[in-house]
Formats: structure tokens, C-alpha cells, sequence
């Protein structure tokens, strides 16, 4: 087992994977930007390193500042937590040719599925269900119209490297598949370097579900059920629950054996994501994420084991501590994410901490890296803290939701609270009846926008 490891993040997740750490008597290493030299995540390590100023490309994303920050340590191996490095293969590559160990998957499993063509080609030939659409890229707008023609409008155009909901397109009719194809194409150039956009079918009503793996690189993986993160803004994630409310115990086995074998049969190892859109009973397949997820906590709640541990073992050469038959869920559990962001436009909102607690009690998780006179610096993403609860089943769930937000304190920035406390009123959000659109109707009727 390692003696010492590196965090290369900052915020509520470096905190999560020096607790793991800990835990298992493993030493820490924090590194951090000029801005973050009070952060959290720098209190709690048992050491830590400066590697550049705030903006993130001269620290969190400089590949030479966290490889010295390893050698100077003597850090063995390097957790990269969710964002930032997570996902580059070349970084991992750079990382495992220094000697070092990257708590992850192999850069090629990353470059794989990075590349959100060659991702689908692969879980295709391995068997998972994907979205209908164009095989593979597509060059030019009259092809772009020719698939458009072909599977029938709406089509989604999505830009093959991009990511965090950009580089994403919907075309409702023919007439705007001209506009719709050259932003995408657009976007994936400006914010991924790579102008290949590829096509889908828009699926109209579809709930978002993943599916959790977990692989052990030897042809060994599990399945740790699915989350349900439906309610979205801007395709990005804001409350997610695990189980999901409208999945049954047999769809689950059966996706969750496909997901389990296809990452068996790439030797995948450790945590990963299948992502699918879910509409009339149907998964299809839309991304894999090669890393820890922000929304991790839900699956860790119903199944009672710690992801990050599990990830420092494999990456050891270790055994995962569970198979596929030692895995039960146990009640529901519900994240909700906590963004520095004023309401109703969610502008963010950085700035000092005048009061902060945390709420407790019976099955309630914090993840957060705030302290009472903190400053959120304004750099980098606005996540500020993860509230997570657990409860026997889904309205107990909600119920200790509702009475863990009245308890928490963040005084001195506006934050997303208040949207929580709004959806918790809604019919809709207690019965589950929800699809991917049904927030961002909500926030239209309900927050001037
Ligand atoms: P990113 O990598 O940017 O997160 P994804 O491919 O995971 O992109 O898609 C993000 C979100 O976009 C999905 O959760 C869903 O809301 C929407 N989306 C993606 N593909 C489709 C599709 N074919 N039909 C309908 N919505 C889609």
C-alpha cells in the first residue's frame, strides 16, 4: 500500500479523498494556487504544496508543477478527483512515466472514452444500448441534413470531445439544423480544440441514469446500481438520487450486468460512469465518465462502501473489498449540490463566509470545504458543498432533506439553498415524476430567468 499520495484538486473532493486516505493510514499531500493557500483542503493534508497562481491552467491543470509537487513530496501515486486533470490521458501518461501511480483508469480507457464516438462505437460492440444517430462523425452540413431527414427531427448534434454540457446542439426542424451544426462544431473548436460533431436522435421525454462500475483491471467488475440525476440545468446535474425512483430491482440487474461486463471485457479498473438517457423503459448509452463523481456520495449511501477506498486499493494492485453478490442497497439517499450562486440567473456568487454550520443528525452527510470566515475564491467552479441524506426509503429521504436544509447556515454569499427548499414544496419532485426538462420548465415558470 502506498505510504503517501497527492491530491490534485482543491474544494469538497480533496477533502473526500484525504479522509479516505486517512482512514487507511495513508499520508497527504495537498497542492493548491496562490488563491487557495487558506483552503480547506490545504488545513486538513498532512502537507501541502504551492504550484502556481489562481488561474487554474498555471496550477490545477500544470502538469509539471503537480508531477515536482510528487517528486518533491515523494508522493507515490495521485488522486486527480473529479475535473480538472481527471480525464486527460495525457496527464496520466505523463504521471505513470514519472513512476508514479494514477488512482484511475489507464490513459488509454481514457482516451477512449474521452472521445465520444469512439466511446460509442466501443460500448456498441460491447453490447450496451445506444441513442440512435449518425455512424460515427459527420463532415458536412448537407450530410448533417441527411441525417436529419433520415431519423427524424429533433436531432441532437454533439461535438465528439465535448463536455459539461458544451458543445451541444438541438435542431427542432430542418430549418435550424444550419445554425444548430455550425455551433456545435464551434464550440467543440473554441473549448476542446476538436471541431467533429456526430448526431443523435433528441430524445424528448428520457430521465438521465448511470449506471456505477467499478473494475479491478484484471477482468474483474461490479455494478453498484444507477443514479437518477433527471433534474437538470443546463445539462448540468443539481440533485441526484440513488436508487432511481422509477427503476425496477430486474431493469437495474439487467443494465447493471451489461455495464459490469462491458468493463470487464476492457479490463477496466477502478470507478466509472455509464451514462444513459432512459425513455419508455429503453437505456441508451450517452457518455461514460472515467473517474469519481461529484454525485458518488448516493451510491456510497445505499450500498454502504467508500468509492475512494476502494479506488487506492486497486490502484495498489489490491483486491476491491466487495464483489457483486456482497452489494445490497440499503433505503434511498438524495445529494443535493450547493453552488455560490445568486438566484434567480444562478450568477456566481464568490465571496467571504460571515457563518457557516452544518447540518447533522441521522443519515446526513456534509461534503463541503467551508468554514465559518472562509473566502470562496473567484476562480474556480462554484460547487461549494454536497448535502447528502439517507433515509429508509424515498420519503423519508425527503423528508430529512427538507429538515437537514433548514438546518444549514451559509451566511455572506447566496448560494442555491433556496432552490432546494422551492423544488421541495413541488408535487412533482415527491411523486418522482420528472424527466431531464422538467426543471429548467420549472425555473422558467417559477424564477424570472
Ligand atoms: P456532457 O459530456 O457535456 O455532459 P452528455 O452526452 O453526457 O454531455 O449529455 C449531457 C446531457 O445532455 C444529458 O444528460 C441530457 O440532458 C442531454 N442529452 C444528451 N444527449 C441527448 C439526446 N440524444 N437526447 C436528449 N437529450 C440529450
Amino acid at each position: 500500500m502506498f505510504d503517501k499520495i497527492l491530491i490534485a484538486n482543491r474544494g469538497e473532493i480533496a477533502l473526500r479523498v484525504i479522509r479516505a486516505a486517512r482512514e487507511m493510514g495513508i499520508k497527504t499531500v495537498a497542492v493548491h494556487s496562490t488563491a487557495d493557500s487558506d483552503a480547506m483542503h490545504v488545513r486538513m493534508a498532512d502537507e501541502s504544496v504551492c504550484i502556481g497562481p489562481p488561474p487554474s491552467p498555471q496550477s490545477y491543470l500544470s502538469v509539471p508543477a503537480i508531477i515536482s509537487a510528487c517528486e518533491i513530496t515523494g508522493a507515490q501515486a495521485i488522486h486527480p478527483g473529479y475535473g480538472f486533470l481527471s480525464e486527460n490521458a495525457e496527464f496520466v501518461q505523463i504521471v505513470e512515466d514519472h513512476g508514479i501511480t494514477f488512482i484511475g483508469p489507464t490513459a488509454e480507457h481514457i482516451r477512449v472514452m474521452g472521445d465520444k464516438i469512439t466511446a460509442k462505437d466501443t460500448m456498441k460492440e460491447l453490447g450496451v444500448p445506444c441513442v440512435p444517430g449518425s455512424d460515427g462523425g459527420v463532415p458536412d452540413l448537407a450530410s448533417a441534413r441527411k441525417i436529419g431527414e433520415e431519423f427524424g427531427y429533433p436531432v441532437i448534434i454533439k461535438a465528439t470531445a465535448g463536455g459539461g454540457g458544451r458543445g451541444m446542439k438541438v435542431a427542432m426542424n430542418a430549418d435550424e439544423m444550419e445554425s444548430a451544426f455550425m455551433t456545435a462544431r464551434a464550440e467543440g473548436k473554441s473549448n476542446f480544440g476538436n471541431d467533429e460533431v456526430y448526431i443523435e436522435k433528441y430524445l424528448t421525454t428520457p430521465r438521465h441514469i448511470e449506471i456505477q462500475v467499478f473494475g479491478d483491471g484484471k477482468g474483474k467488475a461490479v455494478h453498484l446500481g444507477e443514479r437518477d440525476c433527471s433534474l437538470q440545468r443546463r445539462h448540468q446535474k443539481v440533485f441526484e438520487e440513488a436508487p432511481g425512483p422509477t427503476i425496477t430491482p430486474q431493469e437495474r440487474a439487467k443494465i447493471g450486468k451489461v455495464c459490469a461486463d462491458a468493463v470487464a471485457k476492457i479490463n477496466y479498473i477502478g470507478a466509472g460512469t455509464i451514462e444513459f438517457l432512459y425513455e419508455n423503459g429503453e437505456f441508451y448509452f450517452i457518455e461514460m465518465n472515467t473517474r469519481l463523481q461529484v454525485e458518488h456520495p448516493v451510491t456510497e449511501g445505499i450500498f454502504g462502501v467508500d468509492l475512494v477506498r476502494e479506488q487506492i486499493l486497486v490502484a495498489a494492485g489490491e483486491q476491491m473489498s466487495f464483489g457483486q453478490d456482497d452489494l445490497r442497497i440499503n433505503g434511498h439517499s438524495i445529494e443535493v449540490r450547493i453552488n455560490a450562486e445568486k438566484l434567480p440567473n444562478f450568477s456566481p456568487c464568490p465571496g467571504k463566509i460571515t457563518a457557516f454550520h452544518a447540518p447533522g443528525g441521522l443519515g446526513v452527510r456534509m461534503d463541503s470545504a467551508l468554514y465559518d470566515g472562509y473566502s470562496i475564491p473567484p476562480y474556480y467552479d462554484s460547487l461549494i458543498g454536497k448535502l447528502i441524506v439517507q433515509g429508509r426509503d424515498r420519503d423519508e429521504a425527503l423528508a430529512r432533506l427538507n429538515r437537514a436544509l433548514g438546518e444549514l447556515i451559509v451566511d455572506g454569499i447566496d448560494t442555491t439553498v433556496p432552490l432546494f427548499h422551492a423544488l421541495l414544496q413541488e408535487d412533482d419532485i415527491h411523486s418522482g415524476d420528472y424527466n431531464i426538462h422538467w426543471l429548467e420548465h420549472w425555473l422558467a415558470e417559477n424564477m424570472e430567468q
